[in-house]
C-alpha cells in the first residue's frame, strides 16, 4: 500500500471510532420523552400520576376550587343565534346549569370564562354543525379549565385561532379556541377546574368579534386526527352536577 493510500485507510478507521463514540455518548444521555414533561405546582393537588400524556388516564381529581365560573349566564342582546336557550325576558338563560356531567363522572362547567354573555348555542348554524357553544364579551376576560386534566394541544389554526385541547379521562376533552393570548398551561400540564388558561380573544384568521368557542368532545384521541377524531356533545345538554 502507497503512503497516500495508508493515511487514508487509517483516516477512515479514526472516523468511524470518532463517529462510534459519539453515538454511544448521544445515546446514553437520552432521557425517557416523559421526564421532559413540565410540572406545575398543580400537580400537587392531582390525584393522578403525571405519567406519559399518551396514556389514557383515569378520571382527574382534583380539589373543588372553582370559583370564576358564571353561575348566572345572560343571552347576548340582538344575538339571535343563542336563541336555542329559553331565556327570560332580561335575557337571563332559565334552568341554566353551571355545571354538568359528561361520560357519568366528568364535572364540566358550562360556562368557564370570567365574564361575557351566551352568543352562540350548539347546534346547526348557517347550514353547518356549530360544535360548541360561545360566549362574548368586549373585554379580554380570563377562560378557565373546566374541569381537572392535562393539556393534551395547545396551538394556533388558521380556523380556532389560539387554541388548547384538555383531556379530562374517560373519553371527555374540552377545546377552547379564538384565545388571546395563552397563560401558564403548556402542553402536558395539570390543570385544576378554575386554572387560568388564557384571556378570551378572536384569534383566527379571518376577523371575527372577541369570543370564547368552547367545545366538550368525546371519543378516542387518534396518533393523525388528535381532537378532530372526537365527537363534539352539546354542553348545555349534558345532566346538571352539584
Ligand atoms: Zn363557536
Amino acid at each position: 500500500m502507497s503512503d497516500a493510500g495508508k493515511f487514508l485507510f487509517i483516516s477512515a478507521i479514526a472516523i468511524f471510532v470518532l463517529g462510534a463514540s459519539l453515538t454511544l455518548r448521544a445515546r446514553a444521555g437520552m432521557k425517557p420523552a416523559e421526564a421532559a414533561l413540565p410540572q406545575t405546582a398543580s400537580v400537587m393537588t392531582m390525584t393522578a400520576r403525571p405519567d406519559a400524556i399518551t396514556a389514557t388516564p383515569n378520571v382527574f381529581v382534583a380539589k373543588p376550587a372553582p370559583t370564576g365560573f358564571l353561575k348566572q349566564l345572560s343571552a347576548c342582546p340582538g344575538l339571535s343565534t343563542a336563541k336555542a336557550a329559553d331565556v327570560d325576558p332580561d335575557l337571563t338563560v332559565r334552568d341554566f346549569k353551571p355545571f354538568v356531567e359528561a361520560a357519568g363522572s366528568v364535572r364540566l362547567a358550562t360556562a368557564p370564562v370570567g365574564g361575557g354573555c351566551y352568543s352562540s348555542a350548539f347546534g346547526m348554524r348557517n347550514g353547518r354543525l356549530h360544535k360548541g357553544v360561545d360566549y362574548y364579551s368586549n373585554e379580554a376576560v380570563p377562560v378557565y379549565a373546566a374541569a381537572a386534566g392535562r393539556v393534551r394541544t395547545r396551538a394556533f389554526r388558521g380556523d380556532y385561532g389560539n387554541m388548547i385541547v384538555i383531556e379530562h379521562g374517560n373519553g371527555v376533552y374540552t377545546r377552547y379556541a379564538h384565545l388571546e393570548s395563552f397563560a401558564g398551561p403548556d402542553v402536558g400540564d395539570l390543570v385544576n377546574p378554575g386554572d387560568v388558561l388564557g384571556t378570551m380573544g378572536n384569534t383566527a384568521v379571518s376577523t371575527i368579534p372577541r369570543h370564547l368557542h368552547y367545545e366538550v368532545l368525546t371519543g378516542t384521541w387518534q396518533l393523525r386526527l388528535g381532537s378532530f377524531a372526537l365527537t363534539p356533545v352539546d354542553v348545555m345538554a349534558l345532566p346538571e352536577a352539584e
